[in-house]
């Protein structure tokens, strides 16, 4: 086994890189309304591959938007399902597409796949650009579906923090009370890529909150796929995850 991911224990993938957002605090700049995606086959054997090497013990898809592309995202759970990953979870803004038959066929396609837990990204800058409707007939879905749901919202500066952006935030949140639905810890919001372009006057030298996106080298926990098969300085569609992961030397 290697030495550098002796602790893994969490998969993740990111399916895509488009999205139907234009969200002024994204850390991935800016983006398309579709493009380059994981091939749900390729993504659906490295779960199976590395399930049977470590104890993983949670997955996540996101993006992006991941539901622009829901077959890749319900090929990959029903892959962690099969292998007994216990948790399972996807982040979506729940915009993509403005047609209830169709929310609601992605929605039960989500359940049947085994979808644990749904993040649901609402706040005042996803909210700048993604209309609310089509996200509550998709937050209505999922709890008549029973996949548990949570709202994911992003704070500036902290969530206490008496901002504008904060205040529009708790007003969108309100928008969601009908439905009883449990905030997740939510997170907030590093500056890197549309965020510092947009909202560099409120990160303070010395005062960064914590970067979410850094692993250690030398002990990587998380494995992370990107749409285009990057994954630890390799490509998983020149060669197999288990070579990959073999072949892994730390920086
Ligand atoms: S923050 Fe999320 S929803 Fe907004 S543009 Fe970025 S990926 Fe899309």
């Amino acid at each position: 086994m290697n030495e550098y991911l002796k602790n893994l224990n969490r998969i993740e993938f990111v399916v895509t890189w488009a999205c139907t957002g234009r969200c002024k605090h994204c850390s991935e700049g800016e983006h398309t309304n579709c493009g380059e995606h994981l091939d749900a086959e390729v993504a659906a054997q490295a779960v199976y591959d590395i399930c049977k090497l470590y104890p993983i013990q949670s997955l996540m898809t996101f993006g992006g938007e991941p539901l622009l592309y829901p077959e890749t995202v319900c090929r990959i759970h029903q892959a962690a399902k099969e292998m007994g990953i216990p948790q399972r979870d996807l982040i979506t803004n729940g915009y993509f597409s403005k047609d209830e038959k169709r929310i609601r066929e992605v929605v039960h396609m989500l359940a049947v796949s085994g979808v644990k837990d749904i993040l649901l990204s609402v706040d005042a800058f996803h909210q700048e650009t993604i209309p609310l409707e089509p996200v509550k007939c998709f937050a209505e879905s999922v709890k008549a579906e029973g996949i548990s749901l949570r709202l994911s919202p992003a704070w500036l500066v902290s969530k206490e923090d008496d901002n504008p952006y904060n205040v529009r935030t708790k007003e969108v949140m309100a928008e969601f009370d009908y439905l009883n639905i449990p905030e997740g810890s939510g997170n907030v919001i590093f500056p890197s890529g549309n965020a510092i372009k947009y909202l560099g006057e409120y990160f303070k030298e010395g005062e960064l909150p914590v970067n979410p996106y850094e692993d250690d080298p030398k002990d990587i926990r998380a494995i992370g796929f990107d749409p285009n098969g990057d994954v630890l300085g390799s490509n998983v569609y020149r060669n197999s995850i288990v070579e990959i992961m073999d072949g892994y030397k730390a920086e």
